[in-house]
């Protein structure tokens, strides 16, 4: 199916490793300068990379690796270069060491300011990463992949990092949404092993806590930020914890969809929760639409949403949908559109999913477009119809038509 996240991770694991790129690239020769041979007279030498620092080099579609604590703490910062150490040619090393100098104080700045959130927590051992969309902060000792591959902290902590700057393509390019149409380009993900450290960074950081998931995003001052405790009753697996951010994500990167010139001077449309609170079934159905996209499952019902051990039948949510489908026993949509995502029952939760599935599968890069609609505070039917020209009643039929073929167990 072309809209599978697992195809889009195949072709971001062929990652490009850059090294050695800083090489001749520094000014002209001076007098005084002699030809040397360590450096090719460039005042510059590329130094190898070890295997533990790879990670830093790694780019996709888009983003890059812009800062990691672990390699800015090591003496050459993980630096794919130096300035040349026995030159021959003084002026060029000393603009090399010039150069050296400005990066050594970029990084340590941003260490340090990255490091102070380490004060509120307990646990030394906090690994601080940026990428191009996302700072992390990772304390988790390690992660056991489904493969069996286990990464330590500053492993894991980018292999987190690649997974959410991978599904950022993902949803922007799937649902149509461009970075200029974001408040926030940026999203703040910290996690930690207890909960007393998630609970003390969390005021700090997203003016709040939770003994889950504290979130924080779409207000014109703040910054898109979600607090963590790995809860390993919750989450058990790695694969629990991804489909857990993929979720949270999800909510961040509609939470922040908001261009202001979509709108009149003076206007700026509903504020935040908006889509949580006037329109529930997209808020949580996209959430748990990203969920199943990744690996046939849902498993979030953020702090806020319903009792996480309610449940509503097994967990496949295809089968239960189309179940009641065909027992036509199925909850009315214009009563669950005006639903806020806090009330909704865990049988409703399948079926905001199954709304969205459905128009996802129609034109999902239409859903952009409602989203921005919903921020306008234009009405569910009025959305369904700017989007994809349908009215309320023939999207019910329409939908429980599909259902009953899409569905069908018997289909697979
Ligand atoms: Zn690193
Ligand atoms: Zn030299
Ligand atoms: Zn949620």
């Amino acid at each position: 199916m072309s809209l599978s996240f697992r195809s889009v991770l195949g072709v971001a694991a062929v990652v490009a490793f850059m090294v050695g790129s800083l090489g001749a690239s520094l000014g002209a020769q001076e007098a005084g300068d002699q030809l040397c041979g360590t450096c090719k007279t460039t005042g510059v030498v590329d130094l190898e990379i070890g295997s533990k620092w790879l990670n830093e080099y790694e780019r996709g579609d888009g983003w890059e690796v812009l800062y990691c604590s672990e390699a800015i703490a090591e003496q050459d910062m993980a630096l794919d270069w130096m300035p040349c150490p026995r030159c021959k040619a003084p002026s060029l090393r000393d603009q090399a060491q010039a150069r050296w100098d400005e990066v050594y104080a970029e990084k340590h700045a941003w260490l340090k300011e990255r490091r102070r959130m380490d004060k509120l927590a307990t646990a030394n051992d906090i690994v601080h990463l940026e990428t191009t969309h996302f700072v992390l902060a990772f304390d988790l000792s390690k992660i056991k992949t489904s493969k069996k591959k286990t990464y330590r902290t500053h492993d894991a902590a980018h292999l987190y990092a690649r997974r959410m700057e991978t599904f950022y393509r993902h949803y922007q390019d799937l649902l149509g949404v461009v970075d200029k149409d974001n408040m926030r380009n940026k999203h703040h993900i910290y996690i930690f092993e207890k909960l007393r450290d998630a609970m003390n960074v969390g005021p700090a950081y997203a003016n709040m806590s939770s003994n889950t998931t504290a979130r924080r995003s779409g207000g014109v001052e703040h910054n898109s930020t979600l607090v963590m405790y790995y809860n390993k009753n919750v989450h058990t697996s790695d694969e629990d914890l991804y489909r857990h951010w993929i979720h949270s994500v999800t909510h961040q990167l509609t939470s922040v969809y908001y261009n202001p010139n979509w709108f009149e001077v003076g206007q700026k449309g509903l504020t935040p929760p908006w889509l949580a609170d006037k329109y529930g079934w997209l808020d949580a159905g996209l959430a748990h639409w990203f969920e199943i996209d990744l690996d046939g499952q849902a498993s979030t019902h953020c702090s806020q949403e319903q009792d996480t051990t309610a449940r509503w039948k097994g967990g496949d949510w295809r089968k239960n949908v189309w179940k009641a489908v065909m027992a036509e026993d199925v909850p009315s949509f214009p009563r669950v559109i005006s639903t806020p995502t806090q009330a909704l029952s865990p049988q409703e939760h399948q079926f905001v999913w199954s709304w969205v599935d459905y128009l996802m599968t129609r034109d999902a890069k239409k859903m952009s477009l409602a989203i921005k609609l919903a921020k306008m505070e234009t009405p569910t039917r009025e959305i369904l119809k700017k989007c994809w020209s349908t009215s309320m009643l023939s999207f019910e039929s329409a939908w429980a038509e599909w259902v009953r073929v899409e569905y069908n167990p018997k289909k697979k």
